[in-house]
């Protein structure tokens, strides 16, 4: 005998045109109205809702029995499709023309007190993760896990379109110094030595492309032992790319063709194509960033021409010291408060500045101490360069060209969160504002921006100074290609003017992706290593294998990474990337629902040949009491 169907229809699917059907549906009690002993219940699975009416009077056992329902009891209905009575339709709710009449209800499993309620908006965070399973039923959620599936589906569809091999890479690989701080894990069978979890697939991919694979992607959980913000996580995933015989073009081209594949899966829409593209020194020029938000207009404006012989001294001596000064209008905002000054002003200080110049147009006259300093030419200059009208708000940086870019590149985004046009949540990440609830207008350039701006940063300087080591590093990682004209200036060590063959994709002011060109031949990442102060020693014992396989005929490959994480949170709506994962750690990198990371049992850790710190033996649930 076959068991009865848990359900012959799900929550979602019942029309008008099923009127007078027998059916089976299963789920979650969702509410539950009791309409002067009439309960109506809306009955909940993954698909949507049905409303389920129990009528004394059609069947008093079973509405009896409804009684008893609470929110979340799982139950499963046997009755009839009914039209609901006239003027009681829902046209809301796709199901909202019928409900369910049943003719048997049984209780599959009962829910007991409830953490908190799925239609209530909880500011506990924390206490959301302790009960992630029950938080998942909420339908936002669940429609981002949905979101994220049609992302990674589309993203192997269009990979294997292109000819494109997933290939699964370790995750027990080896520490090297890279960047992030890695996670380690220990060897049983080898005492005293470890693993680490790969900070992404780097070296392995590149090693593929020794193997003659060409091709290569991958959906790759990647580990970063870093401090989390909204948009990190200690373990998250990337589409890995990488590919042989290719320049960037070729990387740009795909990437841009796997956007479009998951955009249109996921929410239908075309996106522009090609990305504009703008070099790292004409991003941090404009915007003041390497991850621009072009939507939000007031461009970086040079005017180091128009004060090079000023008799404004603070501008003339950053001119004369090699520097720069750069403004940025911000319109409409000359009603900015002493108290949102004294902040852009700390802002300005803690990037490097010395302070901050502003000048406000109210009633027609130019309104800061500074302007006395200016000529009538120096005025008419900035007038017409930067768009003045009354109302406006215009800030200085004069400074070196990096700090003088920087700190405007903060002012820009704080001020547009003061004006509203954009809003950034208590995690952090930027969302526009939709235009017609802005109370201010935008800046002008802002207009006609599309909603999803797409952008190529290429040209990134190959390496950064670090004050803190007193040495240089890799900006991308060690493997990326100097430019090839740059190359003589490895020689003659003019390291900060090496510009990488590297580049990122921003969306919306979010760095969603980077990659580069790769080194391939040995001499040249020998010279690389050398120049980030790895010793010929550590060359071989860290990354031998790689130098290794270079020797033994490596073709020229370049490829990329995308933050899936990221890119599906933006793809929601989510400001942060928790909301698009099934089991997110909190901020401090916990797993609040099992407890992780946890206490062990001291047998293990003697398995292991670990012996604890004594502050760290403290903190152990497990460890034996001391012996008297
Ligand atoms: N592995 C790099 C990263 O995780 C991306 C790449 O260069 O392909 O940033």
């Amino acid at each position: 005998m076959t068991e009865e169907m848990y359900r012959t229809h799900n929550c979602n699917s019942l029309r008008r045109a099923d009127i007078g059907k027998g059916v089976t549906l299963a789920g979650w009690v969702d509410v539950t109205r009791d309409h002067g002993g009439v309960i109506f219940i809306d009955l909940r699975d993954r698909e949507g809702l049905t409303q389920v009416v129990f009528r004394p009077e059609e069947n008093a056992a079973v509405a009896k029995q409804a009684h008893s329902l609470r929110n979340e009891d799982v139950i499963q209905v046997i009755g009839k499709v009914t039209a609901r009575v006239p003027g009681t339709e829902n046209p809301g709710l796709a199901t909202g023309d019928i409900e369910v009449v049943p003719s048997e209800l049984r209780v599959l499993n009962r829910a007991e007190d409830l953490p908190f309620q799925l239609d209530a908006e909880i500011h506990n965070e924390d206490l959301r993760l302790k009960y992630r399973y029950y938080d998942l039923r909420r339908p936002r959620l669940a429609h981002n896990l949905q979101m994220r599936h049609r992302a990674a589906k589309a993203t192997r569809d269009y990979f294997d379109s292109q000819g494109y091999v997933e290939v699964e890479t370790p995750i027990l690989s080896k520490s090297t110094p890279e960047g992030a701080r890695d996670f380690l894990v220990p060897s049983r069978l080898m005492p005293g030595k470890f693993y680490a979890l790969p900070q992404a697939p780097q070296q392995y991919k590149q090693l593929l492309m020794v193997a003659g694979l060409e091709k290569y992607f991958q959906i790759a959980k990647c580990f970063r032992d870093e401090d989390l913000r909204a948009d990190r996580q200690p373990e998250f995933t990337q589409i890995d790319i990488e590919a042989s015989f290719v320049r960037p073009e070729d990387i740009f081209a795909l990437t841009e063709g796997m956007l479009a594949a998951i955009f249109k899966a996921a929410r239908n829409v075309d996106i522009k194509k090609p990305f504009d593209r703008l070099t790292y020194r004409e991003a941090v020029g404009r915007y003041g960033s390497d991850k621009p938000d072009r939507r939000l207009g007031m461009e970086l404006v040079d005017l180091s021409d128009e004060f090079r012989s000023s008799s404004f001294k603070v501008f003339r001596s950053a001119i004369d010291a090699g520097g720069v000064v750069k403004a940025i209008n911000a319109k409409g905002f000359a009603g900015i408060t002493i108290g949102q000054a004294d902040e852009l002003t700390e802002i300005a200080k803690t990037f490097g500045a010395k302070g901050l110049a502003f000048i406000k147009l109210e009633n027609g006259e130019w309104k800061s101490p500074i302007v006395k300093f200016f000529s009538e030419a120096e005025k008419f200059a900035l007038q017409s360069k930067l768009q003045i009208e009354e109302g406006d708000c215009i800030f200085f940086g004069a400074d070196r060209w990096e700090i003088a870019c920087e700190v405007l590149g903060r002012i820009r985004l704080r001020v547009a969160e003061m004006q509203d046009l954009i809003v950034r949540s208590r995690q952090g990440q930027p969302r526009p504002v939709a235009a017609a609830t802005r109370t201010r207008p935008a800046a002008s350039s802002d207009q006609g921006t599309p909603e999803w701006d797409f952008l190529w940063v290429t040209d990134f300087p190959l390496l950064q100074w670090s004050a803190e080591e007193n040495k240089w590093n890799a900006m991308h990682h060690p493997f990326t290609r100097p430019k090839a004209e740059d190359l003589p200036l490895l020689e003659t060590k003019r390291f900060p003017e090496i510009r990488a063959e590297a580049y990122d994709v921003v969306l919306n002011g979010v760095e969603i992706g980077g990659g580069s060109m790769r080194i391939h031949e040995p001499e040249l990442q020998e010279k690389m290593f050398e120049v980030l102060g790895v010793s010929p020693q550590d060359q071989q014992l860290l990354f031998g294998h790689l130098l290794r396989a270079l020797r033994l005929g490596a073709p020229p490959h370049g490829g990329i990474a995308l933050g899936l994480d990221r890119l599906v949170m933006l793809i929601c709506g989510e400001q942060s990337i928790r909301d698009v994962m099934a089991f997110p750690k909190n901020n401090r990198g916990m797993d609040l629902m099992s407890q992780s990371p946890a206490a062990v049992d001291p047998r293990q850790l003697r398995e292991l040949a670990i012996k604890l710190a004594g502050d760290a033996r403290g903190q152990s649930g497990k460890e034996s009491p001391p012996k008297r």
